[in-house]
């Protein structure tokens, strides 16, 4: 297994978030975590990537212990974060952004050749490099902030609510480029409302309710769940 979250619990102050949630992430294979408002997806996200205390629980990635780790620890051991509503840094350029994704690496050479694979991989940030972020339209902000969050070389993407305000056209983009991704090694942890664009590219989906867990099964099986279909699908 890649990423194991074991019995994890958070609290916001005394409130709790997410109860004994376990997830499990194979090398190679796209995750997803459904659910509907304040089920506890993103809580879950941000305990990964070490942005939430746990109250108790455990997570091992490649085989260690990461939990209590720093946030810029645990992007260094290859877990790279696209939070929800991107968090572009909007007064920088869009090449300042994606280079602010290596900042804790040494590689230097790898660095300007990741630089180049995110540019060839999304034309548009290239055209638009020396541009402030900010003028950046919705889906080429989501494209920076996924570009930004390879530019750390990362073995695994934890990608929170990609689709969320983009048009259909743009969201199937997205989805294009969360495949692509993947074939090329990276797992993703992808959080998502849109159930049924999460349940058709990923491999296994967790259902998260009112921060527990409800259900979890292969994809393709939760897609044809008449229980899912009916409550998260709106079919
Ligand atoms: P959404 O899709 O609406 O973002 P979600 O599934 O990602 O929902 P979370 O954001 O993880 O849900 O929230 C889980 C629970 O924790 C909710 O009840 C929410 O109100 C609560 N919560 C989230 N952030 C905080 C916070 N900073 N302080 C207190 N409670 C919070």
């Amino acid at each position: 297994m890649l990423l194991e979250m074991r019995d994890i619990n958070v609290n916001y102050g005394k409130i709790s978030a997410i109860r004994n949630i376990s997830i499990n992430v194979p090398e190679g294979q796209i995750v997803t975590i459904i659910g509907g408002n304040g089920a506890g997806k993103t809580t879950s996200l941000r305990a990964m990537s070490g942005m939430l205390p746990l109250k108790s629980g455990e997570i091992h990635f490649e085989g260690k212990r990461i939990d209590g780790m720093a946030p810029h620890k645990i992007v260094a051991h290859g877990i790279a974060h696209v939070p929800e509503g991107r968090r572009i840094f909007p007064d920088m350029t869009v090449e300042e952004n994606l280079r602010t994704g290596a900042f804790l690496r040494k590689d230097k050479a790898k660095v300007e050749n990741d630089l180049k694979d995110v540019f060839e991989r999304f034309p548009r940030l290239h055209e638009r490099r020396r541009q402030r972020a900010q003028t950046m339209s919705g889906g080429e902000q989501q494209m920076l902030a996924i570009g930004r969050a390879l530019m750390s070389d990362p073995r695994i993407l934890l990608m929170d609510e990609p689709s969320m305000g983009l048009a259909p056209v743009i969201v199937e983009e997205i989805a294009v480029i969360v495949e692509e991704i993947n074939a090329r090694g990276l797992s993703v942890v992808l959080v998502e409302q849109n159930a049924v664009l999460a349940l058709e590219l990923a491999n296994y989906a967790y259902v998260l309710e009112s921060g527990n867990m409800a259900l979890e099964g292969p994809a393709s099986e939760l897609h044809d769940n008449e229980h899912v279909r009916a409550a998260y699908l709106g079919l």
